[in-house]
């Protein structure tokens, strides 16, 4: 059985963002809320958007008080600022934090309980209002996904899952990551990464998501360190649609072992996803090899890998790779190396069995495993 509902309209290319203005027409909104944060301002990236909502006659206020990892009050805060500025639509430009903050202001828009009641999976009462992401990142696709996940007061990133957060339409304009840092793009693109090889090795199976994960392997294998290297559009357009593509794969698929663990280290320690993605992804994918070398083996020859004398061996290099695509982009091997706390273990291991997630990872694990990992992870053994 293989399932697929995925009803958002993705518009592909470089200046696609200049016609947003007759997106919101189309959808007959009057009045929008950006909702950005100050850096994606900063960066000039709102500037052709507002011209052309403004041009297409439509009104806008912009909600740019988002902050990474967004938690409950910043969700209430865009809903409050919707309501006030009488809004009828939501524009997210930014990375996966705008995004989100999006979405989980759209629930809470057509929705009266407070964000956390809707926690887990099809929790939503109501459609929320028309809402389009424009991603300026290249790594959640959050723009496309049928997830938000928000931090609750003791620091856990929570996941809200339902068809109705699925944005109306989804823009990618390679132009808006041209003023993406290295590090960012380096970053996110690892989140990319790590989201379609866990969608094609965790137990779920399912041929679309696993046919998107594993031609977003194979973009991110060709294109994310020359994107990084040399911010050349192509790349960079390759590596907004790779991440697309894999927040497909993910949204069909669902996710493993590494999300499971990675929230915890950035709700505690504030690590961005991105690189606490990046860190964990070789040692989970070490662990996790034994429960599915055919898709481990999958994954390596989209990264580059040439066939191997089987499919664990093809496997075992794809983990190297891994590593030496973390080392040739500068991330650390270690959240030693990042300046996080060893003692926050414990509580990261609690929070990591709270995730559905380690479900459905493709070797069973134990809260010993779990530990090992983390302790790996940090001294970077
Ligand atoms: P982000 O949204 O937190 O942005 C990181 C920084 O990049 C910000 O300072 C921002 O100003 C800056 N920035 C963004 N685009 C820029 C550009 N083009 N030029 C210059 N600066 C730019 O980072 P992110 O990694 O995209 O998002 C992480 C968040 O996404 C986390 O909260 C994570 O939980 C969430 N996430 C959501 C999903 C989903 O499907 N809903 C999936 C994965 C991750």
């Amino acid at each position: 059985m293989s399932s697929v509902f995925l009803p958002v309209r993705i518009e592909f290319g470089i200046g696609s963002s200049t016609r947003i203005g007759s997106e919101f027409d189309s959808l007959k909104c009057k009045r929008v809320m950006i909702v950005t944060d100050k850096g994606v301002i900063q960066s000039g990236l709102l500037e052709n958007m507002t011209q052309s909502l403004a041009d297409s006659h439509i009104q806008f206020a912009i909600y740019d008080r988002v902050l990474p990892d967004p938690n409950i009050a910043c969700v209430e805060q865009a809903k409050e600022f919707y309501f006030s500025e009488q809004c009828d639509g939501i524009l997210a430009v930014g990375g996966g934090s705008s995004i989100d903050t999006a979405k989980a202001a759209g629930v809470l828009v057509t929705n009266s309980e407070p964000i956390m009641s809707y926690t887990g999976i099809d929790q939503i009462k109501n459609q929320l209002p028309p809402l389009i992401t424009v991603p300026t990142t290249c790594g959640t696709g959050s723009e496309v996904t049928n997830v938000t996940v928000v931090t609750d007061e003791n620091h856990f990133k929570k996941p809200i899952i339902s068809s109705y957060i699925i944005p109306k339409v989804a823009i990618l304009d390679p132009n808006l990551l041209l003023s993406l840092p290295p590090h960012l793009v380096a970053s996110t693109g690892m989140d990319a990464l790590t989201h379609a090889i866990e969608a094609l090795t965790n137990n779920i199976q399912n041929w679309y998501g696993d046919s998107c994960a594993l031609e977003a392997i194979r973009l991110i294998g060709k294109s994310l360190r020359p994107a990084a290297a040399n911010g050349n559009i192509t790349d960079l357009g390759r590596m907004l649609y790779a991440s697309t593509l894999a927040g497909i794969a993910f949204t069909v698929s669902r996710l493993g072992l590494v999300h499971a663990m990675s929230h915890p280290v950035s709700g505690f320690a504030g690590i961005p996803h991105g690189v606490a993605n990046a860190v964990l992804l070789p040692y989970v994918m070490s662990f996790n090899l034994v429960g599915n070398p055919h898709a481990y083996a999958l994954a390596a020859n989209a990264l580059g890998i040439s066939p191997q004398e089987n499919e664990m061996a093809a496997a075992v290099e794809g983990v190297k790779e891994v590593i030496k695509l973390n080392h040739q982009l500068g991330i650390p091997k270690s959240f030693k190396a990042l300046g996080v706390n060893e003692e926050l273990i414990p509580g990261m291991i609690e929070d990591t069995f709270k995730s559905g997630n380690v479900a459905i990872n493709p070797r069973r694990v134990s809260i010993s495993d779990v530990e090992q990992i983390y302790k790996k992870s940090f001294s970077g053994d």
